[in-house]
């Protein structure tokens, strides 16, 4: 209710909704989104013929040409490097063969722990205390300091996962989770405070993935991208009962030292027990692209910012082999996303419809290897960031069929909502709140985040809930089936269980949103609670005061 009465103080000062165009123009635009058009490029990105667009591999590189030659035709400007659709995105790729010991007993890789080196040698080693600091978060808006006190330089910190608030919720945002939530938050502030390692303790009950994830993705061949070496070296999981017998070991206990960490005041405190780690690997460079087309802004006074519309075009390519397959087609994980922002582009093109602002058209690479494309795109800036005013993510489309309603993750946290909102309505369709996305941490997992992260407000767009013609219940029942059965397996192909007429509509909604953000006399802000605030403020222009 509360973000609904500042979504009306917002339309009432008229900011992000009266825009600029005769609504006929972008009437015409989100009419003209063709599911044929989705449809279309669904069915190629996602044929065999594309071999599961690995990061890398020629599938991708396939994927990633015929994306480009798409925005030829829809008319936009190379946006890439050197005058290019693409912008290089270089990796480092390794396979780790780690050993980790705790107090001299020796752990079984993978069954007991993964790791992997932090920084891009051959062989990386470690050999220091553990200290134990509950969640390891560093969160003043919550009054929460876990590195309180602690002297980590140089040693192994265990850490949590999740956040307080998945126990109290009167703490942190209760079950919603946050960015502190995060195993890449917790290696950050681990670096930040100095530590030689990371080991977070794997449950099942309080990861927001099960233990044959962590073992799937951070065991075999990996890409990350080259980034600055910090005081890391090496970082990982380990299994709850396996780090327990450690504490034990040193006459402590882990479950009372967790319960302990999940309350105000809580202190954390070294132990008696030294980790030796090695992990050794062969490395070598490689790299991937995202496909960047840009559509000029009309405004001279604000065509020098942008508002992105990106998806990710990579999936896991050709794997361990479920039920006979082995090409992961990555239908709807990201193909349809894909299929969205070319049906946009091509809308626009044909009711000759431009924003205010400019339209950054992105397809990212390596997003399945850890956001890795759309993170290079802010690494290396790809423009002055002060003038990106907003992304808006397409990943795992509605192929469901049509709703009443549509949601995105973020629209919670940004002025986003009220343009949100406002391009709903004219679709006749209400915004709904997708709250297991936002207890799976959603927001933080797709591309839309290392833009977020950056300060730039974002949504990422998720299905509804309230299907036209389907029982209340088959919202819940047919995305459950779908993380069961289709969810990174060979089996999320396109075929009669999927339907473009959700995606359509997601399509318009998109649109019309893309131009609110573009016309909008101001660039989106972050809500006062919003944790991305402070960095969101920061994001100015030199020599301006800010926003
Ligand atoms: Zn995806």
């Amino acid at each position: 209710m509360r973000r609904i009465a500042a979504l009306l103080a917002i339309t009432a000062l008229g900011l992000p909704v009266s825009g600029g165009h005769a609504q006929t123009a972008v009437d015409k635009a989100a009419k003209a989104v063709s599911a044929d058009v989705i449809q279309a490029h669904i069915e190629f990105l996602a044929s065999d013929a594309l071999e599961g667009r690995g990061s890398g591999t020629r599938g991708g590189d396939i994927a990633a040409r015929y994306i480009a030659a798409q925005f030829v035709r829809l008319g936009l400007q190379p946006a890439g490097d050197d005058s290019s659709y693409f912008f290089r995105v270089p990796l480092i790729g390794y396979t780790p063969r780690p050993t980790l010991s705790l107090g001299g007993a020796t752990l079984a890789y993978p069954g007991d722990f993964v790791l992997n080196p932090m920084r891009w040698d051959s062989l990386v080693t470690v050999d220091a205390p553990l200290v134990f600091v509950g969640y390891g978060i560093v969160a003043p808006e919550y009054g929460w300091d876990d590195y309180a006190g602690l002297d980590v330089k140089g040693k192994v910190v265990v850490v949590m996962v999740n956040d307080p608030g998945l126990h109290d919720a009167a703490i942190f945002k209760g079950r919603v989770l946050t960015y502190y939530a995060r195993w890449t938050y917790k290696y950050e502030e681990a670096a930040r405070q100095g530590a030689a390692g990371v080991l977070l303790i794997h449950t099942d009950e309080s990861a927001t993935y099960p233990w044959g994830t962590v073992e799937g993705s951070g065991t075999g061949q990996q890409v990350r991208l080259e980034t600055a070496p910090t005081s890391l070296q090496v970082a990982g999981w380990v299994q709850r009962d396996v780090m327990a017998r450690a504490f034990t070991a040193a006459g402590s206990d882990l479950d009372q030292a967790m319960t302990l960490a999940g309350k105000q005041g809580f202190k954390g405190f070294d132990l008696p027990v030294q980790a030796a780690a090695t992990v050794r690997s062969t490395m070598a460079r490689t790299e991937t692209y995202n496909v960047l087309g840009r559509l000029p802004g009309s405004d001279p006074a604000l065509a020098a910012e942008v508002v992105v519309l990106g998806a990710h075009y990579d999936h896991l390519g050709i794997a361990k082999p479920v039920d006979g397959d082995s090409i992961y087609n990555g239908a709807r994980d990201n193909a349809a996303g894909v299929g969205e922002i070319l049906a946009i582009a091509e809308a626009m093109h044909r009711a000759d419809l431009t924003g205010k602002r400019s339209f950054l058209f992105a397809a990212f690479g390596g997003e399945e290897a850890g956001l890795l494309g759309s993170q290079a795109m802010i690494d290396r800036p790809f423009m002055p960031l002060y003038n990106v005013a907003a992304m808006l993510n397409f990943d795992d489309p509605n192929l469901f069929g049509r709703t009443r309603d549509v949601a995105a993750i973020g629209a919670d946290q940004s002025s986003l909502l009220g343009a949100l909102q406002a391009a709903a309505r004219l679709e006749g369709l209400q915004v709904s709140e997708d709250s297991s996305a936002m207890f799976r941490g959603s927001f933080f997992r797709s591309d839309n985040f290392p833009f977020v992260r950056a300060g730039i407000p974002s949504i990422s767009f998720q299905p509804g809930s309230n299907y036209i013609g389907r029982p209340a219940t088959y919202s819940e029942k047919v995305k459950s089936e779908w993380t069961a059965t289709r969810y990174h397996r060979p089996q999320d192909e396109f075929g009669p269980w999927y339907s473009v007429d959700g995606a359509v509509q997601e399509s318009r909604v998109g649109l019309r949103t893309a131009i609110y953000a573009a016309d909008a006399s101001a660039q989106p802000t972050w809500d006062v609670d919003s944790e991305f605030r402070a960095v969101g403020e920061a994001r100015t222009r030199p020599g301006q005061p800010g926003k």
